[in-house]
């Protein structure tokens, strides 16, 4: 398994080395973290709220379509 994007708000994600064979993933929008070693993921910061939000809000709408219903393509 590998993070490349935010879940968050699908920034690419920027990776450095940690201690212990560890990588340290961070969002640099929403400044949320993830600690990486080998088959595991755990997220070690949180997102800010509002970045997320924001991320959410300027998305295009076929990306977060609310209503529920099946795109038609033509
Ligand atoms: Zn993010």
């Amino acid at each position: 398994m590998e993070l490349r994007q935010c879940p968050y708000d699908s920034t690419e994600i920027e990776a450095e080395s940690w201690s212990g064979g560890s990588v340290l993933l961070i969002c640099p929008r929403c400044g949320a973290a993830w600690e990486w070693h080998g088959a595991w993921i755990r997220r070690v910061r949180a997102p800010e709220r509002a970045e997320v939000m924001r991320a959410a809000a300027a998305r295009p709408p076929q990306e977060t379509d609310r209503r529920g219903a099946p795109t038609m393509r033509a």
